[in-house]
Parts: structure tokens; sequence; C-alpha cells
């Protein structure tokens, strides 16, 4: 695992992220809970149900439920996944 930096918090460690685009069309790793914070529905969903586990905890999650998480994340409206949340500096 590589340790990262999340936009929202600043934080750098090697917790699960969402990749996501940016508004200057870079890719930033975000922590899904801070990504969830701004609005991101991906990010959202992958919180369901987990919304106090972080690190390890929270990568068996995303393990035992990866194809829930994906099939939800598929059931989103077209156009979803492009759009930017969160400002990154
Ligand atoms: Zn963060
Ligand atoms: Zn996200």
């Amino acid at each position: 695992m590589v340790d990262r930096t999340c936009p929202g918090c600043a934080i750098n460690d090697d917790h699960p992220r969402h990749q996501a685009v940016t508004e200057a069309g870079d890719i930033a790793a975000w922590h899904t809970d801070c990504h969830a914070l701004k609005g991101c529905p991906v990010c959202v969903i992958a919180r369901q149900g987990a919304e106090n586990l972080t690190g390890d905890e929270y990568r068996d999650h995303l393990v035992a439920n990866g194809e829930a998480i994906n099939a939800a994340v598929q059931d989103l409206p077209p156009g979803t996944l492009n759009e930017v949340f969160g400002k990154v500096n």
C-alpha cells in the first residue's frame, strides 16, 4: 500500500481512497469519509454501514461488501461519476 495525502484532511496514510478527478483534471485520492462529507455519492455508498470504521477495519468492510457497493455505484444516475466533488487547491 502506498501512502497518499487526502485533500480533505491533509492526512497522509494508506487507508482506502476514492480516486476522483479534480476541477483541474488531476486525480486526487480522497478518504471515502472525507469525500462523502463533500457530497460524493460514491463515497456515501461506500461508507454505508461503515460510518465508524477506519483503516484496516474499513478495508475489510470494502472487501466483504465490494460486490454490493459496486452494484450500488452502477445504479447511480449517468454522469454522476464524472462530477467533481470537493475542491482541491
Ligand atoms: Zn481525509
Ligand atoms: Zn468519492
